[in-house]
């Protein structure tokens, strides 16, 4: 028997309606109530002043192993996580090999596993390779556990292919994860199609191309009554797109990026390959339309989309640089100080797009603070600044946009299965 007292926090349930000063004890990695009688426990932890939060989840990252550990490990990608307020993580199937079997995913179980910090739920890809033509053996991968399927940066082109998919994963219980780009529309687009690419001599991307593909897609899980989850939306075009597939009542959801909700074409200070995402920043009406959906809970989730790339990558130039940016470590601060220290959102509302919504689209243990719920916790400063450092990253990459950036609100703990796995000095 181990317990934890988590002393004199806020602690914040969407699910519950709990939004109160109280205690947590936990026992055994499960919560085994809130506000116990007396206070014995092997450990406590002060939270006073900080908001006690359902553990966050991410549900869009690249973890980079196999295949590319010069941009990221399992272990450096986890204690990023960890170190992000995140107690799961979700990884993108686009490895070296691809994470389209049993073998591979065991893989990144396995070594998430032995590293003992946040969890992982592996998203397969749907097509073999990710190359879009055979289906991956979905069902032998569910068998695993596996719920969410994704091509990520390689989208099924072929929408006959797309659908039978989607009929195989709605069978399987599961979700799509998808890239909304075409890429016949995007042409290899280096960034944003507009003066500024114009003007940088940079290749433009259509925003056409996330839209079209958007689109097709919502239709597509209509007709195969599939779950779908759009990933990194970018465009108030493909915003309404996602509004009008809810009200016709295609089970679809959506995630926003703390890059593309925090920045936009505007911001970008010229060719600095640190501001190549893919998809890419877009002007400011669409990332105001971006918090807009958050705000009004039309865009369920905010997914950071850590991508990492070794300094050399970034340094090939903009045009040919590969595109993302790191987010585990940067998200917190950005979503306190651009979300909830302006009002757009409040704490519950943070609470359930990263933590119970992503949970619960990717099948993952319930996030809640309610007895008998796995203890996976994020433990958040509100008030405490944070100035975005590259040398202060655990991830093993440094791409990052918001470097220098004075923002409010940290990590103060990260809790997964009842154990601090990070706790700031
Ligand atoms: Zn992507
Ligand atoms: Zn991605």
């Amino acid at each position: 028997m181990s317990s934890l007292l988590i002393r004199d926090g806020v602690l914040v349930d969407p699910a519950a309606g709990l939004e109160r000063p109280g205690h947590l004890l936990v026992r055994d990695g499960v919560i085994a109530a809130i506000d116990p009688r007396g206070a014995a426990a092997d450990r406590v932890v002060d939270a006073a002043g900080a908001l006690v939060l359902p553990g966050f989840v991410d549900m869009h990252v690249h973890l980079r192993e196999p295949g590319f550990e010069h941009k990221e490990t399992i272990a450096t990608g986890l204690l990023a996580a960890v170190r992000g307020g995140f107690t799961a993580v979700a990884p993108m199937p686009n490895t070296q090999p691809v994470c389209d079997s049993p073998q591979v995913y065991k893989l990144v179980l396995d070594r998430a596993a032995a590293v003992r910090l946040a969890h992982v739920h592996p998203i397969a890809a749907i097509t073999t390779g990710s190359r879009g033509t055979e289906l991956a053996d979905l069902a032998r991968l569910a068998a695993l556990g596996c719920r969410a399927f994704s091509n990520d940066g390689q989208p099924v082109e072929d929408a006959a292919t797309m659908l039978r998919a989607m009929e195989v994963v709605r069978r399987l219980g599961g979700v799509v994860i998808d890239h909304c780009e075409d890429k016949t529309l995007s042409r290899g687009g280096a960034m944003h199609a507009g003066p500024e690419a114009e003007r940088w001599g940079v290749t433009g991307q259509s925003p056409l191309a996330e839209e079209v593909h958007i689109a097709r897609d919502v239709l597509l899980a209509e007709a195969a009554d599939c779950r779908l989850h759009i990933a990194h939306l970018s465009t108030a075009r493909g915003l309404e797109l996602v509004r009008w597939a809810r009200r016709r009542g295609v089970a679809v959801t959506a995630e926003a990026a703390p890059h593309h909700f925090c920045l936009s074409t505007a911001d970008m200070p010229g060719p600095d390959p640190n501001y190549k995402m893919n998809p890419p920043l877009r002007p400011p009406a669409d990332r105001d339309a971006l918090v807009g959906g958050l705000a009004a809970g039309d865009i369920d989730v905010i997914a950071t989309d850590h991508a990492p790339h070794a300094d050399a990558e970034k340094a090939r130039g903009f045009q040919d640089a590969p595109p993302g940016v790191i987010g585990l470590e940067t998200a917190v601060p950005l979503i306190m100080d651009r979300l909830y220290h302006t009002g757009r959102m409040g704490i519950g509302q943070i609470a359930l797009a990263c933590a119970v919504l992503p949970a619960r689209i990717l099948g993952a243990p319930a996030r809640s603070l309610q007895p008998g719920a796995a203890a996976h916790l994020t433990l958040i400063d509100p008030d405490r600044p944070t100035v975005i450092a590259r040398d202060g990253f655990a991830s093993r990459s440094r791409n990052t946009p918001f470097e220098g950036w004075r923002l409010r609100g940290a990590v103060r703990a990260t809790i997964v299965d009842g154990e601090v796995r990070y706790h700031i000095n």
